[in-house]
């Protein structure tokens, strides 16, 4: 974590100089713009300079990385090892900086103090930084969605709000949609919409998204009092394990844990110490035996329907629960049912998203959580990320759309490849080379010999090979490791 003095003295990215709100697109090259500065924006940032390409970051928070802050008390389950982008990694080191020991695990906070924040200092990144300028639209120049005359010679027009609610506006040759999903959280009701009173509750304060700090800035919102988390993903399992531990200190602390079905429990315990994450292996078996130890009150299966704020302060979450109809009561709410991305600001842009997931087409059967969970994901770069739109990609956890099993190892290698594409390098962006932790435990439907071959996680993967799997992702008997690869996911 050893950052050297002459980038701290740098002063800290500013929301100044003023974007272009010309009229029409000055002349010369236009940058690349990039959106959203969090750890896979500034990656894609990085990559793009040590291309020769100018960026242009505009990042909505008033720092850099500002979806992470929210989740910093968070412990990260992948090591350093994973949270670097190689080129980000090589412009902080020509800076002097000194990566942090790579097998330790940084929490959200330590993400951004240790490595974004130097990064977004370095003199190449903080001259290209905007920080408080929030993206509401992009269209291509005097083309809205339907106009075919000319389109694609027309440079993106890039729309924003700074943080004094000025409107203003960018050119670019290019756009990256690393914006993430951080702000769109999936709702608690059962249909995806919000639960009947949903929104009056998360209004008044009384639920909140995402994870809060439970055993830090939050606790007194939750110390003593009856808790209903609702989900069974990562966010799910961090949030109930803080609030065992808030039940030790403070035994008055009681939590309801609202599942849509008991099968989930299966996949938030995860692969244990199969697991090729460590911490994200431990984490499932530690919310597993404190679901053995009876830590928490069970409801499941169990569909939000309606939240109402009773009389007395008191929460009643109702829902269906098998054939029956049940209500829990709670003084205080946790959703923790996943995120999903803001598509607004791309309407006026020819994209092709999954129905499903709201990802890239091509991405979809490579993640989707319907077909496999085990963590890997074929090498995929900008010839998948690429949409109907000429210069336009999406990536980092937004390309992942509705999918949870994103790591960040996959968001760098999609920026390489964007970078590598938009540099005119074709074939180094085909080339992509992604190896990532297997979770160890496999969602998918048995042998992939069974599933159809396209709709396998792993791609086609020669029949052969494929009847060999026991699951989603790998080999059930050690096979003939492919070129590169630990699974066939991998190839
Ligand atoms: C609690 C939690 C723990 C995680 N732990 C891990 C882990 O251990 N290992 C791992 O590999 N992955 C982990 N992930 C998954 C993922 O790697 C992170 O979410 C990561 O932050 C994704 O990076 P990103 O740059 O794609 O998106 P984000 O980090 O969400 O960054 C997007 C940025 O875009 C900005 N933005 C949003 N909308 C706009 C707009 N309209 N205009 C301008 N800017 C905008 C946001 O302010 C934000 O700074 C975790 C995720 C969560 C939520």
């Amino acid at each position: 974590m050893n950052v050297v003095t002459p980038l701290q003295e740098l002063a800290a990215t500013s929301t100044a100089p003023a974007l272009s709100t010309d009229r029409r697109p000055a002349t010369g090259p236009l940058p690349v713009v990039v959106i959203g500065g969090g750890p896979v924006g500034l990656a894609a940032a990085a990559e793009l300079l040590e291309r020769g390409i100018k960026p242009l970051i505009l990042e909505a928070g008033t720092q850099p990385a500002a979806a992470v802050r929210a989740w910093g008390h968070v412990p990260m389950f992948s090591p350093w090892t994973y949270n670097i982008d190689k080129a980000a990694r090589a412009l902080l080191e020509r800076h002097g900086w000194t990566a942090p020991q790579e097998d330790a695990y940084p929490t959200g906070h330590q993400l951004a103090e240790a490595y974004l924040d130097p990064l977004s200092r370095t003199p190449e990144i903080a001259a290209r930084l905007r920080l408080g300028v929030r993206v509401t639209g992009v269209a291509r120049v005097g083309n809205g969605k339907v106009r075919n005359a000319g389109r694609e010679a027309q440079p993106f027009e890039v729309r924003f709000l700074d943080s004094a609610g000025r409107e203003g506006r960018t050119f670019a040759r290019a756009v990256i949609d690393a914006s993430g999903t951080w702000t769109s959280p999936n709702p608690a009701g059962g249909s995806g919409l919000p639960a009947m009173g949903e929104r009056e509750a998360a209004a008044a304060g009384r639920l909140r998204y995402g994870m809060p700090d439970i055993l830090g800035a939050q606790r007194a919102q939750y110390a003593g009092k009856r808790v209903l988390v609702v989900g069974s993903g990562h966010s799910a399992a961090g949030t109930l394990i803080d609030l065992a531990k808030l039940h030790e200190a403070e035994p008055d602390t009681r939590v309801i844990w609202a599942l849509r079905t008991r099968d989930h429990l299966t996949r938030v315990f995860g692969g244990g110490d199969q697991d090729q994450l460590a911490a994200r292996g431990a984490l499932g078996s530690a919310l597993k035996g404190l679901v053995e130890r009876g830590v928490f009150e069970i409801a499941a299966p169990f569909t939000v329907d309606t939240i109402e704020q009773a009389a007395g302060g008191t929460l009643q979450m109702s829902g269906e629960s098998g054939d029956d109809w049940q209500t829990l009561q709670a003084d205080a709410v946790i959703v923790a049912t996943g995120l999903k991305p803001d598509l607004s600001f791309l309407a006026e842009l020819r994209t092709d998203l999954d129905p499903v997931l709201d990802c890239p087409s091509a991405l979809a059967p490579l993640i989707d959580p319907n077909l496999h969970s085990c963590g890997t994901v074929r090498p995929h770069g900008a010839i998948e990320l690429a949409q109907p739109e000429p210069g336009l990609f999406i990536i980092g956890m937004k390309a992942y759309g509705r999918a949870p099993t994103f790591l960040l190892a996959t968001g760098h290698e999609q920026a390489r490849s964007v970078a590598a594409y938009l540099a005119g390098d074709i074939e180094a962006a085909k080339r992509v080379e992604l190896n990532l932790p297997e979770t160890g435990v496999c969602s998918g439907p048995g042998p992939v010999a069974d599933v159809p071959k396209a709709a396998s996680c792993c791609g086609p993967a020669p029949v052969a090979e494929a009847t060999k799997a026991s699951g989603c992702c790998g080999p059930a008997t050690p096979q003939p490791a492919p070129v590169a690869a630990t699974s066939c996911c991998g190839a």
